[in-house]
């Protein structure tokens, strides 16, 4: 016989699927816009979209300051976010750190900003009408590093990562708009870079490097610092002052 009320066994269900961050582990975050190349193609100038970039930089902006996250890095069409664990009583990750909820709420406000924001950049060729209706949306990826007691070295890690797939990424689209796909062809970074005798000076320097946010711990929330180049020292020494609750 069934003890148990409906509602109790649905949520059993639930709660066998239910995954979350440890409330002394930091919580990494990576949304990454879906079929953005068909809407680059369809909206936005190639290889390089100052008007993509403005929206998807003031997207991060928002998210980073709504959600109070530590750390945003844009690049392409991707936000990487950090919400560290604070040194408080009863500190909790928001949903109490539940990866479901974060996610899909993250996505959900990932989503709304970049398509609102697609109406503030006055850009001629884009159709506002025909830009909201291709649906531009995000899937959110959320988890945590592996070693607390490495919890710096680790978020400095992923963000060297998702920093070397920038500049990567801004090599090739560069390359791709000058040469053919055959001249191409399997050929490495340093590779490409010798058939360019000089990084065209007119690129965005968000396109090649992304662009990075800090919570300014010195100052009220909502105060933050923009930088676009951040190597793995200067992100580690970020994270041990606000560690160290400098
Ligand atoms: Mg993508």
């Amino acid at each position: 016989m069934i003890k148990d009320s409906l509602g109790d066994i649905i949520k059993k269900w639930e709660s066998s699927y239910t995954y979350s961050i440890p409330n002394d582990y930091p919580a990494i975050v990576r949304l990454d816009g879906r079929r953005f190349s068909l809407l680059t193609k369809l909206f936005f100038d190639k290889p390089f979209s100052e008007k993509m970039q403005k929206i998807m930089s003031r997207t991060a902006y928002y998210i980073f300051k709504e959600t109070h996250a530590d750390i945003s890095y844009v690049q392409s069409d991707e936000i990487s976010l950090v919400y560290l664990p604070k040194n408080k009583e009863r500190f909790t990750h928001s949903f109490g750190g539940k990866i479901q909820k974060l996610a899909s709420t993250l996505a959900a406000q990932t989503t709304l900003h970049f398509n609102l924001l697609g109406d503030s950049v006055g850009v001629d060729k884009l159709d506002i009408q025909s830009f909201t209706s291709f649906g531009a949306h995000f899937d959110c990826r959320v988890f945590t590093c592996d070693n607390k007691e490495n919890m710096n070295h680790e978020i400095a890690m992923y963000y060297l990562w998702r920093h070397k797939d920038c500049i990567r990424n801004a090599i090739n689209q560069y390359a791709q708009s000058k040469f053919s796909h055959k001249k191409l062809q399997k050929l490495s970074i340093p590779q490409v870079l010798e058939l360019i005798p000089e990084f065209d000076i007119s690129i965005p320097l968000q396109s090649i490097y992304g662009e990075f946010l800090f919570r300014d711990k010195e100052k009220l929330s909502g105060y933050y610092s923009k930088v676009l180049i951040k190597s793995y020292d200067t992100i580690k020494e970020y994270l041990e002052g606000v560690n160290n609750g400098k």
